[in-house]
């Protein structure tokens, strides 16, 4: 009886996308990646049911691609969905050369989010203006009398908040500095909207938690540049319950344009009620089956926990944020329930840690990951496919990290910064994805950082560490079929066979090896999914 009343729940869900795609629609005058014999594409319901020399048959509705280069659709598998959204809508205020520019650039968003609601940033430096003097409230409430705004200024020191966040936050000329704050003030004594250290409190604190309503609206604002970005699926590392039921909420009133492989927060608040349920894997846009959990920090921080100390710091080799029993109790609590644990480990130290709890369990099926695993000591490399575990990593990590990468490790261990190349030959697979907002989520500059290894700028001259560059057709499956066998899903996506899900990343140009700079050439023409244009240039 449950089982009945999940599925027709997600009939009732999923009812709207698909009486999008409840008619044939034939793709047309398109090359198909692989598959120079096919010319055109027909989809029903929402699935690839023939794949056809010319264009020659009947259908419901035909689409003109305009020769364009038909590829299994893009799958970003680690980023973080609302996340982007809320880097999207907060102000980034870096590098900006004058008052003006930064009063410009707030107004744009001020222009963009409705009335009322908070607008945030960072990243505003008056020591790079012509002028050099703090700001003032007035400055802002020219440009924003409607909306409460709060800047941080580039070193996280200092806040910059205009009049009405001030009144909202109950901030007054009585309103008296804190221990280890100053509030900046004019003449009168009345607070001039710059709030030194401690003092940025008396406002952040009074800001209103997120509500359904802002997660909504940053989950659109992402959605919408990833499919510029020819993305028709994500990983999201790391999801509330709360952020699961605005998805389907979209999903009922057919505004969800991605498919989400959600990885639940590492918080018993969001996960409890899944694990008790079981995994939801059953509805084409939303799967429920997988846990994010945390081992380490990052390299650029030396918050990594590397084997041997940072060569650039020899009294440290970064820290375990949780012990390796902890871990070891949460993954075998997951895994006991059917899900998939996702574990954060960057340093060597933390992915062999993480290793060893895996190889703990009583099945290896459920295929944990071990998200980044930048840094693996040459022993841990067969294991992951002993013990059926998956790396999922982003290239673009290594081609922003590779200009200091040695100094924290210095040469003799660089062999095992990101080694794509040998993982993939002791037999796994190596799913890609941004870690959006930390890179821009764009596939096609990480297929180009996959394959050279090299900045956009062609730097280091032959690809840093080249002997573990991907080839193209490594990187493609990357962001495609292997990216699918991460989620599970395999068998339904992430290749253009019959019986897949018409999702589709067309591009104006077929990728190719020789002149890997054309690939950072190539545009997105049409986002497919599901049958359906989500985006078209
Ligand atoms: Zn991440």
């Amino acid at each position: 009886m449950i089982k009945l009343l999940k599925i027709t729940l997600i009939l009732i869900m999923t009812l709207n996308l698909s009486c999008e795609t409840n008619k044939t629609i034939l793709f047309t005058n398109c090359n198909v990646y692989g598959r120079p014999d096919i010319n055109a594409i027909l989809c029903n319901n929402g699935k690839i049911s023939q794949l056809l020399p010319s264009g020659n048959v009947q259908a419901g509705k035909r689409i003109n691609l305009h020769g364009g280069w038909v590829y299994p659709g893009f799958t970003d598998a680690h980023m973080h969905f609302s996340g982007l959204g809320w880097s999207l809508e907060a102000v980034d205020l870096v590098g900006t050369p004058s008052k003006e520019a930064v009063l410009d650039k707030i107004l744009k968003s001020v222009k963009d989010t409705p009335k009322g609601t908070w607008i945030r940033g960072r990243g505003w430096d008056q020591n790079d203006w012509p002028v050099i003097e703090y700001p003032t409230a007035a400055d802002l409430d020219n440009i924003s009398p409607n909306h409460p705004v709060i800047f941080r200024r580039i070193d996280g020191h200092a806040a910059w908040a205009n009049s009405l966040a001030m009144k909202l936050a109950g901030i007054s000329s009585q309103t008296e500095d804190i221990t280890g704050g100053i509030i900046l003030r004019d003449e009168s004594g009345n607070p001039n909207g710059i709030f030194i250290d401690n003092a940025m409190e008396l406002i952040e604190t009074k800001i209103p938690p997120t509500t359904k309503k802002d997660i909504r609206r940053y989950l659109e604002k992402a959605q919408s540049l990833l499919n510029t970005l020819g993305i028709t699926s994500i990983h999201d590392a790391g999801t509330s319950k709360e952020e699961i039921e605005v998805m389907k909420e979209m999903i009922s009133s057919n505004d969800l344009s991605l498919r989400v492989y959600t990885m639940l927060h590492n918080n018993p608040d969001d996960y409890e009620d899944f694990l008790k349920s079981g995994p939801e894997t059953e509805n084409p846009f939303i799967k429920v089956q997988a846990v994010k959990l945390y081992m380490d920090g990052a390299l650029g921080s030396r918050g990594a926990a590397l084997l041997e100390p940072y060569s650039d710091d020899l009294n440290n080799k970064g820290l375990l944020i949780i012990s390796a029993d902890e871990h070891e109790s949460l993954v075998q609590k997951l895994s006991k329930a059917g899900f998939q644990s996702n574990t954060h480990g960057i340093g060597d130290r933390a992915v062999r840690t993480i290793l060893d709890s895996y190889e703990k369990m009583a099945n290896f099926s459920l295929r944990n990951r071990i998200e980044h695993a930048q840094i693996v000591h040459p022993d841990d490399i067969p294991r992951f496919k002993e013990l059926n575990v998956i790396p999922a990593m982003q290239s673009t990590h290594c081609t922003s990290d590779m200009y200091w990468a040695d100094e924290r490790l210095g040469n003799h261990r660089l062999n095992e910064a990101y080694a794509w190349q040998s993982l993939i030959k002791s037999g796994v697979v190596v799913p890609a994805g941004s870690d959006a907002p930390v890179e821009f989520p764009d596939p096609l500059v990480g297929i180009y950082a996959a394959v050279t290894r090299q900045d956009k700028k062609g730097w280091p001259k032959n690809g840093w560490q080249k002997h573990e560059r991907m080839t193209l057709e490594q990187a493609i499956k990357s962001y495609t079929e292997w990216a699918a066998y991460a989620s599970f899903e395999e068998d339904i996506k992430g290749k253009i066979e019959l019986g897949f899900y018409a999702d589709f990343t067309v591009l104006d140009r077929e990728l190719l090896s020789h002149n890997p700079l054309e690939i950072l050439n190539s545009t997105v023409i049409y986002t497919i999914i599901n049958g359906k244009i989500v985006y078209q240039k």
